[in-house]
């Protein structure tokens, strides 16, 4: 599946980094990066990062 983020809404809360931290990384300058193209092993973890996320930034995709 394709993990997108919306980098107009993300405000670097970071919960996606805690729901999924392989996934996502969030940087010192608060600039987050993700892997873009993800396994069906990681599901479960990108649906919850996509839930918990405060802005609804992170929309999935297959
Ligand atoms: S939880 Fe949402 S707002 Fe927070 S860093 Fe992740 S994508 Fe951005």
């Amino acid at each position: 599946m394709k993990v997108h983020v919306d980098m107009n809404l993300c405000q670097a809360h970071g919960e996606c980094v805690f729901a999924a931290p392989d996934v996502f990384e969030l940087h010192d300058d608060d600039s987050l990066t993700w892997v873009e193209e993800v396994g069906e092993d990681r599901r479960a973890a990108v649906e919850q990062a996509a839930q918990v996320c405060p802005m609804m930034a992170i929309r999935l995709e297959g």
